[in-house]
């Protein structure tokens, strides 16, 4: 379907002697290429537009090393800026879960994966850390969520706080924070409502929720495959709410994941996770070299 990065720019350097460094014409024909790539990959048009400058800035007048040939170069130095774009400070498993029991705020659209990631996250630290977790389900209008959530909870083998009808989301929260304390858990998960669109309502519930437990991590889960959708979500999330990081869905998907370097140039949020399917251990510690040669193609 895509046409590698590689193979167009050496249609482009084909008309070019190869010359001791990087002319300016030859990094401006090549970097035509790889914007129409980025957008290929769904990278905003903003976000490859800023990308492609610095590269031309950082390739013009660079040395051309003798064993590669121009396009090479610059899908090299390409590469790497993206990997540089791409990565957060410090490793993005590591979840802040210090000073128990920690709550983990889980936000995002509905139908993104949250539910499902909540779950996938929860098991990852049982399973890899051996944390004692417990779920809660704040969807007080669909009790499928809730349900889904403990049905989850069962599958993977953590504990979910018992559904009480009639409660507010806060109330689930505290009753979530007190039952997290008095019952030993290391960590406390809160899965938000999602809607399919932003709302004042939704925003207004997740950021009362948050001021009553103040969570240690607020993760953003995102469709990865929606492109620029998913980095307007991040960017009003962030605003309203707050976001320490941002997990990607549906991964393994046919996109080519140009929604994370969108993601990362936008709000400057560090990717966490991937969502690579629906099974429960379908989830990836976020890797910038391996995205970056999946936008590139
Ligand atoms: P929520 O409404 O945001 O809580 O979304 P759910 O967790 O209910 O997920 C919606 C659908 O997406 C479910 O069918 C999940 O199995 C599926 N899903 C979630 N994450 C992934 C993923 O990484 N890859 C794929 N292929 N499907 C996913």
């Amino acid at each position: 379907m895509f046409e590698n990065l590689s193979e167009r720019l050496s249609g482009v350097f084909e008309r070019l002697t190869k010359q001791g460094s990087l002319s300016e014409e030859d990094v401006k024909a090549a970097l035509r290429e790889v914007r129409v790539a980025l957008l290929e990959a769904d990278v905003s048009l903003p976000v490859a537009r800023k990308f492609v400058k610095d590269v031309q800035e950082k390739a013009t007048g660079q040395a051309v090393t003798k064993s590669v040939t121009p396009g090479q170069q610059v899908v090299k130095i390409v590469h790497d800026e993206l990997v540089e774009v791409l990565k957060g400070e410090g490793d993005p498993g590591d979840l802040k879960i210090d000073s128990p029991p920690a709550p983990i705020l889980m936000v995002g659209l509905q139908g993104s994966g949250k539910t499902t990631t909540t779950a996938k996250i929860a098991k990852r630290l049982k399973d890899r850390e051996g944390k004692r977790v417990l779920m809660a389900s704040l969807d007080v209008n669909r009790p499928a969520a809730m349900e889904q959530l403990q049905i989850l909870g069962q599958q993977v083998g953590v504990d979910t706080l018992p559904i009480v009808k009639g409660e507010t989301p806060v109330q689930i929260a505290k009753r979530a924070k007190t039952q997290a304390s008095l019952g030993g858990y290391d960590v406390y998960f809160l899965d938000t409502a999602g809607r399919l669109h932003i709302d004042q309502e939704l925003i207004q519930q997740a950021a009362d929720v948050r001021d009553v437990v103040q969570p240690r991590e607020t993760l953003l889960v995102v469709d990865g495959l929606t492109g620029q959708v998913a980095v307007e979500v991040a960017e009003e999330f962030d605003d309203k709410i707050g976001v320490s990081g941002v997990v990607l869905t549906r991964m393994d998907g046919d996109g080519r994941g140009g929604a994370a370097l969108s993601m990362r140039a936008v709000t400057g949020k560090p990717i966490r996770f991937v969502g690579t399917g629906e099974k429960v251990d379908a989830l990836e510690e976020f890797d910038p070299e391996r995205i970056a040669g999946r936008i590139l193609g």
